[in-house]
């Protein structure tokens, strides 16, 4: 698939990209950091998003008790360049938030 065309960088939200996405599974690498990755739904490219557990819960100043469900915004971050592509962001401009446990 190299010579074909990227899709157009796009950030309307797609229903369909956010339930494929939220299949993928989700992997501790340490105890700190929870990871998942595949291919983005919307232009099949590698995408990963690695989520740091103090950082997201300091920042969402969330409760002392692990495991609560935080949201999460998983976007792509592919490294291809898509068309219309905003200078500085990475990936298609495919997101969602999901509810993690963290
Ligand atoms: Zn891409
Ligand atoms: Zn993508």
């Amino acid at each position: 698939m190299a010579d074909a065309t990227p899709v157009k960088w796009d950030t309307t939200y797609d229903k369909a990209w956010a339930a494929k996405v939220a299949q993928w599974e989700w992997t501790w690498t340490d105890d700190d950091t929870v990871e998942t990755h595949g291919m983005c739904p919307h232009c099949i490219h590698p995408m990963t998003r690695e989520v740091r557990r103090a950082s997201v819960r300091t920042l969402l100043a969330v409760s002392e008790s692990e495991g609560e469900l935080v949201p999460v915004v998983v976007a792509c971050n592919c490294t291809a360049t898509h068309p219309e592509q905003p200078e500085g962001h990475r990936g298609c401009g495919k997101q969602a938030t999901f509810m993690l446990p963290l």
